[in-house]
């Protein structure tokens, strides 16, 4: 990052890491000291509220169903239908069936979040002294950082099958205590997961449905635009898209463009072998951080 970006972090050598993290499993680290963490809600209903104070309608509970193209395109409802000069496609992998030559450039990996009960504020304080986010460098990572009510919120674990893995909760709290050793008796008192898009190559895919398309149809999906495969770099890059596209819309497309401008291929096995092809693919990575 430093060579090639002149972004500047600090290493934590061996010795030192005690100072940073009260855990058995970390030999050494780096902290980026420009970075924060936030509350991915609060952020949301800040953007919800701003959006709607600029006279943005949102509407709740009524998914696109199926999209018309053309000049004007029209997006229909169970209910009703909308039309739009633009439309963005901003639907993680809950899309199905809407942009199906989109489906095969990402897939579903669902990912889990436990948050503990309030632990002694002495004893959380001891476990991260700065109060950073944390993550490993396993290619299959745990995530985790206290929270300003003196809860452990540790992420991790991911199922590449779409299937929900069962009892998250009790496999987190493993996780947790395996990280911290501390925290073997304290309770998880909330549990929720999730699924982001990764794309194959784990870059993001950004682009105009008229890209992706051949034959003459092709430029009536010109003025729909979509934005996928966050591959798990979440808040901070899908902030960043919607300001992009923003700019494309308006007429400005140079930095959607060089976002637009990745290659990206399509996850091999077809409809029904996607899946399982993943699994084994990710099967090896995690014997890889095993070892
Ligand atoms: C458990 C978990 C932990 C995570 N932790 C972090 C973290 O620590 N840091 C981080 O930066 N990121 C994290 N992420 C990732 C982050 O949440 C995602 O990258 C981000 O939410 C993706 O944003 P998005 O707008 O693309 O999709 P989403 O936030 O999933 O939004 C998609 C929206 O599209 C709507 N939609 C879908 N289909 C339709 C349709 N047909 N019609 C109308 N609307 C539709 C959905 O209702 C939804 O509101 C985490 C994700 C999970 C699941």
């Amino acid at each position: 990052m430093q060579r090639d970006y002149g972004y500047e972090t600090r290493w934590i050598s061996p010795q030192e890491m005690q100072h940073w993290i009260a855990s058995p499993r970390f030999h050494s680290g780096i902290h980026d000291p420009k970075s924060g963490h936030l509350h991915p809600l609060k952020y949301s209903l800040g953007l919800a509220a701003a959006a709607a104070s600029l006279g943005v309608k949102i509407h709740e509970d009524s998914a696109v169903t199926a999209i018309q193209p053309g000049r004007v395109a029209r997006l229909r409802t169970a209910q009703g239908s909308v039309s739009a000069s633009h439309v963005l496609l901003a639907g993680n992998v809950y899309l199905q069936g809407i942009a199906p030559v989109l489906e095969a450039r990402v897939m579903p990996v669902g990912t889990y979040i436990v948050t503990s009960e309030p632990i002694d504020a002495k004893l959380i304080e001891s476990l991260i002294p700065s109060g950073s986010a944390v993550c490993d460098t396993n290619f299959v990572l745990d995530y985790f950082r206290p929270t300003v009510d003196h809860r452990m919120l540790y992420g991790g674990r991911v199922s590449y099958s779409t299937a929900t893995p069962m009892n998250p909760a009790a496999s987190m709290q493993r996780r947790m205590a395996r990280s911290f050793p501390q925290l073997k008796n304290t309770k998880v008192e909330y549990a929720w997961g999730g699924f982001v898009d990764i794309s194959m190559n784990r870059a993001p895919d950004f682009g105009r449905l008229s890209e992706r398309l051949s034959g003459p149809e092709r430029s009536d999906w010109a003025n729909v635009y979509y934005l996928q495969g966050f591959s798990g770099h979440g808040l901070a890059l899908t902030g960043l898209a919607g300001k992009l596209v923003a700019e494309a819309i308006a007429g400005d497309a140079e930095r959607f463009d060089t976002f637009a401008r990745i290659r990206h291929r399509p996850f091999p096995g077809g409809k029904l072998l996607r899946t399982p092809a993943l699994v084994a693919g990710m099967a090896y990575y995690r014997l890889r951080d095993l070892l």
